[in-house]
Parts: C-alpha cells; structure tokens; sequence
C-alpha cells in the first residue's frame, strides 16, 4: 500500500477496557484509524439510535458490513456496526477520501 506510516499495531479492546495483548485481540490499523477509534469500542448508529459495536475485523466479515463506492471512493456502512465505524474512523474525511480516489486511479484498491 503507499502510504506514509508503517501500520500499527491496535487493541481491538483497549487495554485501559479490559484488553489482553493476545493475537486475537490485535488488528493492523493505520494512524488515522487508529487515532481516531482511541479507546471506543461501541458507537451510536444514526439511522437505529441502536449504540452497537465498532467492526472487529477478528470477528466480522468486512463486505457484510461495509461498500466501496468506487466513482468516489466513499466507504458505505451497511450495517449499524458498518455504519458508526465510518462515522467513529472518519473514512469519509476529505484526506481520506483524496488518498482512496488515487489508490482506485493506481490499481492499488480495494
Ligand atoms: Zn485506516
């Protein structure tokens, strides 16, 4: 992948909530994910007003929960729990979206 930082190691439940270091408590995440998901786990959908879980890819099948919009490089959340990871990671901010348009043109992605 181009990009300008080696991925991070991330706690999929933090360990300030009761994480371990195990493997299948750790996900690849790049800093700006990883930055933004903190120690959330949860998050609120707007659609259901359901507070649901944050995707764990440990657990969950990406393409059920989440779309690339390829014309524009949007991520869709199917899903309560696709949804309020969009919203939570921010994958639809104007840097991330300029970067997945360029990964698209490249070949790169998804
Ligand atoms: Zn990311």
């Amino acid at each position: 992948m181009v990009f300008n930082f080696q991925f991070e190691i991330e706690h999929i439940v933090p360990l300030a909530k009761g994480g371990n270091n195990k493997e299948d408590n750790l996900a690849l995440s790049c800093r700006s994910c990883n930055l933004r998901k903190g120690t959330f786990t949860t998050g609120i959908d707007a659609i259901t007003g359901a507070t649901v879980p944050i995707f764990n890819p440990r657990l969950a099948n990406w393409s059920e929960h989440f779309q690339i919009l390829e014309t524009t490089g949007a991520v869709a959340g199917l899903t309560p729990t696709g949804r309020v990871t969009v919203e939570r990671l921010e994958l639809n901010n104007s840097l991330q979206l300029a970067a997945r348009k360029i990964w698209i043109q490249l070949g790169l992605f998804p």
